[in-house]
């Protein structure tokens, strides 16, 4: 059985937050950033393998501002690598496959749209893999549980958090992300929930390693579960490690450049909680070294998530590898369609009972939100 076509699309669904429509000058790390306080559409960049014998394999790729460049680096370079070669058979088979591929890659970086790319395609062989042998994803690779706490990831709002924050709490999530930069805004989050509830906050690495240490000490009083990407440049493992002195825990690995950026991380005691992301690290196969590595180094792992197609569901199906108290991310908003029912935000996601990622979206939304699109066929 060989890989026979692959499709690539990028889908543009329309959403709301519930946030006062903002056309405040937003800074260039804002207009990139899937918070933009402006955005009303969420993208997902999906690729579909199909092999010669018709079996349909699912993955996603990151991401929002970047995917036209991912979905060109798919059409171009990835993609093209994939067509003709024979589908894995088990989880060994697919790991050889990816090796190859970021071998001949390596010259392209070990991060940015090409490891975006190479992301989706592992996600979509691991959906293959996982129909080929009738079982459901998590099955597959030994996970227990199919049925996932959701933690509210709020986009930006940067006025009335209060409102917001307790709109999250009463729907019943069981903890909450901000993402505000102004420790007045989390304080205030903190001080209309219980003391203990869990509460995060990712600023998305604004601040000088001497600015991050002014803050963390301000935020000390939050209680908060963890600090996510306090500093810039977001890599800076030395930097993380001195802040980390201060005693808030930290969190970041969502721009963390593969498996191996995670282990120096780790070696460097740069963080508490670790971050990766399935449709930027390398898919699922990296997802599971990251995992691995992280028990080696006693450090926590809680996956970034910040997708609504594959994406969610590998997550998910990851997360049945990891401690009950792991919490799926997901960004909390409300969608004008769900292109499947676990889509729908809500404070508990269960996995379905389908082989492979479940990942089977509504025909009719999924072509109604497409924004371009993209087959190559291998050519015998
Ligand atoms: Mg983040």
């Amino acid at each position: 059985m060989i890989i026979e076509k692959i499709e690539i699309y990028r889908l543009a669904i329309p959403f709301h937050a519930n946030r006062d429509i903002c056309t405040s000058n937003l800074s260039a790390q804002e207009i990139y950033n899937a918070a933009n306080p402006e955005l009303k559409k969420m993208e997902s960049l999906l690729v579909k393998l199909t092999t010669n014998n018709g079996l349909i394999g699912w993955g996603e790729s990151f991401g929002h501002a970047i995917n036209p460049v991912t979905f060109n680096a798919l059409e171009t370079i990835v993609g093209r690598f994939f067509l003709g070669k024979k589908v894995p058979e088990d989880i060994t088979q697919i790991r050889d496959l990816i090796h190859q591929a970021k071998y001949a890659f390596h010259p392209f970086g070990s991060g940015g749209p090409v490891m975006f790319a190479l992301s989706g395609v592992d996600i979509a062989l691991w959906d293959l893999v996982g129909k080929l042998h009738h079982k459901p994803l998590y099955q597959l690779l030994g996970g227990k549980r199919t049925e996932f706490d959701v933690y509210a990831s709020l986009v930006s709002y940067g006025n009335k958090i209060d409102e917001h924050v307790l709109r999250a709490y009463h729907e019943g999530f069981k903890a909450i992300k901000l993402h505000e930069i102004d420790v007045k805004d989390t304080q205030k989050a903190r001080s209309v929930l219980p003391e203990d509830f869990p509460l995060m906050v990712d600023v998305n690495c604004p601040w000088s390693e001497q600015e991050a240490i002014k803050q963390a000490y301000l935020l000390q009083s939050a209680n908060l579960t963890w600090l996510e990407e306090p500093i810039f440049p977001p890599n800076d493992v030395l930097k993380l490690a001195n802040l980390r002195k201060i005693g808030i825990p930290i969190a970041a690995g969502e721009n963390v450049d593969g498996v191996q950026g995670f282990e120096q991380h780790f070696i460097n005691h740069a963080i508490d909680i670790a971050q990766p992301s399935v449709a930027k690290v390398g898919g699922i196969t990296a997802m599971l070294d990251v995992i691995d590595l992280a028990k080696m180094y006693s450090i926590k792992v809680s996956p970034h998530c910040f997708y609504y197609g594959a994406g969610l569901l590998a997550t998910a199906h990851i997360l049945s590898l990891l401690d009950d108290n792991i919490k799926l991310e997901a960004p909390y908003i409300q969608w004008n369609d769900l292109l499947y029912p676990q889509m729908e935000f809500k404070p508990k996601l269960t996995l379905a009972d389908t082989s492979g990622l479940g990942f089977e979206p509504n025909k009719e939304v999924f072509e109604r939100y497409i924004i371009q699109y993209k087959k190559i066929e291998y050519n015998h």
